[in-house]
């Protein structure tokens, strides 16, 4: 036997969809990817939504279209997946990391807090594991040091603070506070990628919120130019209008998502309650068979919030990174794949030639070095499912 840690779970229904774009003779952006892109809009009760090819595209076209770049500061976790930190890097912003607080993944309002400076122009937070940042918090913090912002264009201007993002790579359908993903930040930037709850292979979107203080129409337009070359019209408008003429109006982007790619998403999207509550009923089961070892798991659901149940996050209590690391090791032996998440950005080669070291985020030291993730996901049966905890439990318990 043997148990992949993220297969991505394609029915039937998915590949005709998949099927009928092919056969359509229109396969990269059009009717699909719009249909795609206004059901998002619906599922996430957002503004608008613009669909991208990753979410890294997602997370840096939110930071191009807020005009950040040199000079600026954007605050980021030290937790997390470099996508969230790169993009900084990539508009020649300068990246502040900031670590979690003691026995979280999250980063504590006053860090966050704390950190912002007359540079700071956005706030990228990770709603890790499917789990959604407390954005009311988040939002007091900025709002407490609204005196040192300095907006350098006109949208920022209008803003009026620090813009909130978040990296929402994980956390599609999760709600806090009564409010879905997708509602609550400036700006959030969803993944598609194969590992992720719903999959398109490679994709994302970019959603932005009602508060946002931009006439909507305009700003899609804005966003939808940004990730196809700058160019003045689509490849659809340009031949159904037989209209070959263009203008590019800025040197931009390719982050387009191509309508075969949709398909896939819209399709899944149909389905995704329902993948949801079973994400919920294996984390349940987890949690049932794990309760009686020296472990602790995320909390998925509270009294204020329900995750997405992206990631089963698992605190081996007292491991180090070498037990931990053999735990892992048993587990393959077994046939259960297994993963950590993550592996801290002071960690990494490239983060450390940028000058962060992990003296700096000891609390995301810890988290890492006891952490293991193990495998979720909707292609699990039921007996799966047992067998996956109780050979954790028993390795666990030896
Ligand atoms: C997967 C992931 C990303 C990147 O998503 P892509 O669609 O592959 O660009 C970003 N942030 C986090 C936390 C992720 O897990």
């Amino acid at each position: 036997m043997h148990i992949p840690f993220s297969p991505p779970d394609i029915r039937q229904e998915d590949i005709d969809a998949v099927v009928d774009v092919l056969k359509s003779g229109w396969i990269t952006s059009g009717p699909v990817g719009t249909q795609f892109a206004q059901a998002l809009t619906e599922y996430c009760d957002a503004a608008g939504t613009v669909l991208v090819n990753s979410c890294t595209a997602g997370l840096e076209l939110a930071l191009v279209a807020l005009g950040v770049g040199p000079g600026d500061e954007v605050i980021v976790p030290a937790y997390t997946y470099t996508a969230s930190a790169s993009v900084i890097h990539h508009v020649g912003a300068t990246i502040v990391m900031v670590d979690v607080a003691p026995g979280s993944y999250f980063v504590d309002p006053s860090t966050w807090e704390n950190a912002i400076t007359e540079r700071t122009k956005a706030i990228i937070a990770v709603d890790i594991a499917g789990v959604m940042n407390d954005t009311t918090a988040i939002y007091r913090a900025i709002e407490n040091r609204k005196e040192l912002f300095h907006p350098t264009n006109s949208l920022q201007e209008k803003i009026g603070r620090v813009a909130l993002i978040i990296d929402a790579a994980h956390s599609l359908g999760a709600v806090r506070n009564g409010a879905i993903s997708g509602s609550v930040a400036d700006l959030t930037a969803f993944s598609f990628h194969a590992v992720k709850n719903l999959t398109t292979g490679e994709g994302g979107a970019l959603c932005w919120s009602k508060n946002l203080p931009v006439d909507h129409d305009d700003f899609e337009r804005t966003l939808r130019i940004l990730c196809l070359h700058g160019q003045d019209k689509s490849a659809l408008e340009k031949m159904n209008a037989a209209a070959w003429e263009y203008d590019i109006l800025t040197p931009a982007f390719k982050w387009n998502l191509a309508d075969i790619m949709a398909a896939l998403g819209l399709s899944q999207l149909k389905r995704y309650p329902e993948i949801i509550s079973r994400r919920h009923e294996i984390i349940d089961r987890y949690d049932d068979i794990l309760s009686d070892t020296p472990t602790t798991s995320l909390m998925h659901v509270g009294e204020d919030f329900r995750s997405s149940g992206h990631l089963y996050l698992l605190t081996l209590t007292g491991y180090s990174v070498a037990q931990r690391n053999a735990f892992i090791d048993d587990m393959y032996e077994a046939g259960v794949s297994c993963n950590v998440h993550y592996k801290p950005l002071p960690e990494l080669t490239a983060y450390q030639n940028l000058g962060f070291s992990s003296a700096d985020y000891p609390q995301a030291l810890a988290q890492y070095t006891s952490e293991v993730t193990l495998p979720l996901h909707t292609c699990l049966s039921d007996e799966q499912v047992e067998y996956v905890a109780s050979t954790a439990r028993n390795l666990i318990l030896k």
